[in-house]
C-alpha cells in the first residue's frame, strides 16, 4: 500500500501512544483538508510498501504500544487500501495488536474491515447530502448508511465533525440527527477549523473566514449534550 508518512502520536489517534500511518489517496476532496497532497492517487513522495513489511514494522514496534496504545491507520483516505487492509487487520487482530482506523466511512465494505478494527473513527462532515458534494466533491451517502449501521449495531464508535464556518455550525441539525439512534456506545468530538495544511493546497486553497470561535464549539458542546449525545475532547 502507498504510505505518505507515518510517526508516532499520543492519545490523538486513537487511545495511548500509536504508530500512526498515513496511506496516500482519497475519494473525497474536501475544501478545508489540512492534508490535501494525501489527496490524489499517485504522489511521489508516497511510498510503496507491502503489507508484510508493514506487519513486520508494527510488531518490532509493540514496546512503544504504551497507555493502551497500538497502531492507527488514517490518509487520505485509509480505506482505499481495503484490498490490503483487510488481511493486514486480520493478521494484527491474531497477534493482539491494537487497530485503530479513523476514516471518512464512505467505503461500501466498511462494516467487513471493522469487524477487526478496535476503535473505529468516522468523520462526519455534513448531514446534507447536495451540500457534502458541493464541499467535499462527494456525496455522503454510504458514510451516513455505515454511521447508521454502526450505530443500529452496538459497537464503539467515535465520530469526529469538523467545524467549519459558513459549512456546517448548525449544531441542532447534526445533534436531531443522531439523537434519532441509540448512541450510549457512540461518542463525538469536534474539530475547529484550522490552516495549518494550508500551504500543501498551493493556490488551489478556496477557504476564507472559516475560523469558528470557543464559544460555538462550546455551544455543539452544550446542545449535543442536551440531546444526551456524549462529547469528548482528545
Ligand atoms: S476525507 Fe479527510 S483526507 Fe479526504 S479530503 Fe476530506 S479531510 Fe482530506
Amino acid at each position: 500500500m502507498k504510505v505518505l508518512q507515518k510517526g508516532f502520536n499520543y492519545s490523538q489517534d486513537g487511545p495511548g501512544n500509536r504508530l500512526v500511518y498515513h496511506l496516500q489517496g482519497c475519494n473525497f476532496a474536501c475544501k478545508w483538508c489540512s492534508n490535501a497532497d494525501s489527496i490524489p492517487l499517485e504522489n511521489p513522495k508516497a511510498k510503496e510498501v507491502p503489507a508484510d513489511e508493514i506487519f513486520d514494522e508494527i510488531m518490532r514496534s509493540r514496546p512503544m504500544f504504551f497507555d493502551g496504545g497500538g497502531v492507527t491507520f488514517t490518509g487520505g483516505e485509509c480505506t482505499l487500501h481495503f484490498g490490503e487492509l483487510l488481511p493486514l487487520f486480520k493478521r494484527l487482530r491474531g497477534a493482539g495488536v491494537s487497530v485503530c482506523a479513523e476514516t471518512n466511512g464512505s467505503h461500501p465494505d466498511l462494516r467487513l474491515l471493522a469487524e477487526y478494527i478496535d476503535c473505529l473513527i468516522i468523520d462526519c462532515k455534513l448531514t446534507d447530502d447536495e451540500a457534502h458534494k458541493k464541499y467535499t466533491g462527494a456525496s455522503n451517502r454510504k458514510t451516513l448508511e455505515n454511521i447508521e449501521f454502526f450505530l443500529r449495531s452496538g459497537r464503539e464508535l467515535h465520530i469526529r465533525i469538523p467545524l467549519i464556518n459558513g459549512v456546517n455550525t448548525g449544531a441542532r441539525d447534526f445533534a436531531e440527527y443522531f439523537s434519532r439512534f441509540d448512541t450510549s456506545h457512540c461518542d463525538f468530538e469536534f474539530l475547529p477549523y484550522h490552516e495549518f495544511g494550508k500551504d500543501k493546497w498551493q493556490d488551489k486553497y478556496e477557504m476564507t473566514d472559516a475560523f469558528v470561535s470557543a464559544e460555538t464549539v462550546g455551544e455543539f458542546e452544550r446542545i449535543f449534550n442536551e440531546y444526551g449525545l456524549k462529547t469528548v475532547k482528545t
